[in-house]
């Protein structure tokens, strides 16, 4: 399988060089350059399959042959034997027409660790495959960082480090990825905001004879392997679902920031998964819910809410989306992402708009209406949501219609967003993993919010 810039400017490329590469030297964001489509017979006899035999078929339709089949059912045999649920990502019923698909069971007990063990996994393969040193950067607000950690924390060949705003994450999520003592990873609390370290990063990444030097690469989403790692439990709910005997579409609820889960779901579906509607859910920073809504993508003003994993203005996958959306038309893509680079929005036409709400529907929950959630479903299901997870079913509640089940993607665990979860003056207790960290020493450096304070400490870790 090659992959193609959304841009078309790009060579197209296998896909080791789509996970090196990240962003697309075009600037775009990389995409299988044809679809995959499982015809009905394959999609039933994957019905049975556990969860890593699942994940391995998968992936063997977009590694194609450039890794052997023995090495990646290695590669997700050990990305998904870290997770503590047997069924790796299982499906809870709280009612006939609502379920929810538990994404928290990896080590850092949120989503991202789906993906983010099997690219560690995959970096240390890629790097001892082609002797190659893989330094990887990245800024985080939480979630991403630790989850990146864990996924290649005493691997060799890989050194990690991870920029997060001092004193500004969570607590669970500060001792997560502060608490790690192996010698191939370096924090940096930086001075200042996660838009500072996110700007440091993409700075540093654009010294073009800097990031050769020291090899380095990313993690965050938009790395084509991320995305086709989450598309994976889009098929293993809907599987659940039948054996439950439902038969028929599911729609699917998903907490949204960067647009990078639901767009797997999009890809699940258009593989051939009967996916009814894909529910978008945001919290008060709401420009995807205004762009299904209304077809206008422009960002707005940034608020902090009580899921700040999805506290995002311009969502970094969005732009795969409108690849599809527009046929594949490359050259569209690039002059409307030229058209929003200068004019801060998109704006597209009703037509388009009716087959953004064919697929799509959007509901950007209240920062009141999210802590309801969270006590009513803890009250009336003793079922305890993370305020990630309360954003998608109060969208799934207020979206749903008679008939229809629903899927929520539950992406954070409640105890890494006490702080929260308190406000409702409820109290959890917390898994032993997190309870733990509270024990631990913490290693990291405190820096400077600059470009050369950051450069200085990198030059001496690499
Ligand atoms: C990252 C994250 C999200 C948002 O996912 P996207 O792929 O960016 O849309 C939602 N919830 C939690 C807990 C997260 O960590």
């Amino acid at each position: 399988m090659n992959y193609i810039s959304t841009r078309g400017q790009v060579a197209p490329i296998g896909f080791i060089d789509a996970v090196l590469m990240g962003l697309a030297d075009d600037g775009g964001l990389l995409v299988p350059e044809q679809m995959p489509r499982l015809p009905q017979e394959q999609l039933s006899s994957w019905q049975r399959l556990s969860y890593p035999e699942l994940a391995l078929e998968v992936f063997s339709l977009f590694v194609g042959d450039e890794i052997p089949r023995g090495d990646l059912k290695k590669l997700v045999d050990d990305s998904y034997s870290t997770f503590r649920h047997e069924e790796v990502t299982p499906v809870r019923r709280i009612r006939d027409d609502l379920h929810v698909l538990e994404l928290f069971h990896g080590p850092t007990f949120a989503f991202k660790d789906v993906a983010l063990q099997f690219l560690g996994n995959l970096y240390a393969y890629i790097s001892a495959k082609t002797d190659s040193i893989i330094h990887i950067l990245g800024a985080t607000s939480g979630d991403t960082g630790a989850s990146a950690i864990e996924g290649v924390r005493g691997k060799e060949g890989i050194r990690i480090c991870i920029l997060h705003p001092n004193g500004k994450v969570s607590k669970v999520q500060e001792l997560q990825m502060t608490t790690v003592d192996d010698a191939n990873v370096l924090n940096l609390a930086v001075e200042g905001t996660f838009d500072d370290c996110q700007r440091i990063i993409k700075e540093i990444f654009a010294e073009v004879e800097f990031k050769h030097k020291y090899h380095l690469r990313a993690i965050n989403s938009i790395n084509i392997a991320r995305i086709l790692a989450q598309t994976v439990y889009y098929f293993y709910a809907y599987f659940r679902l039948a054996e439950q005997g439902h038969a028929g579409k599911v729609n699917f609820s998903v907490p949204t920031g960067n647009f990078g889960d639901i767009f797997a779901g999009y890809l699940a579906q258009k593989m051939g998964l009967p996916v009814g509607k894909l529910i978008l859910a945001t919290n008060e920073n709401n420009i995807l819910e205004r762009f299904v809504k209304e077809g206008v993508y422009q960002p707005g003003e940034f608020r902090s809410t009580y899921s700040p994993s999805m506290d995002i203005q311009v969502a970094s996958n969005f732009e795969r989306y409108l690849y599809y959306l527009y046929g594949e038309d490359t050259a569209v893509v690039n002059s409307m992402m030229a058209a929003f680079k200068k004019e801060g929005r998109i704006v597209i036409p009703q037509d388009k708009l009716n087959l953004v709400q064919a697929d799509f529907a959007a509901y950007g929950v209240q920062n009141d209406e999210c802590l309801d959630a969270i006590a009513k479903y803890h009250e009336e299901s003793k079922y305890l949501l993370d305020p990630h997870t309360a954003c998608g079913i109060a969208a799934a509640d207020a979206l749903a219609s008679e008939g229809q089940v629903t899927v929520t993607l539950s992406t954070a665990h409640p105890a890494k967003f006490d702080e929260a979860i308190q406000l409702r003056s409820i109290k959890q207790t917390f898994p032993d993993p997190i309870q733990a960290l509270f024990d631990k020493p913490q290693f990291h450096t405190v820096v400077e919010g600059s470009n050369e304070a950051v450069k200085a400490r990198l030059e001496k870790f690499f």
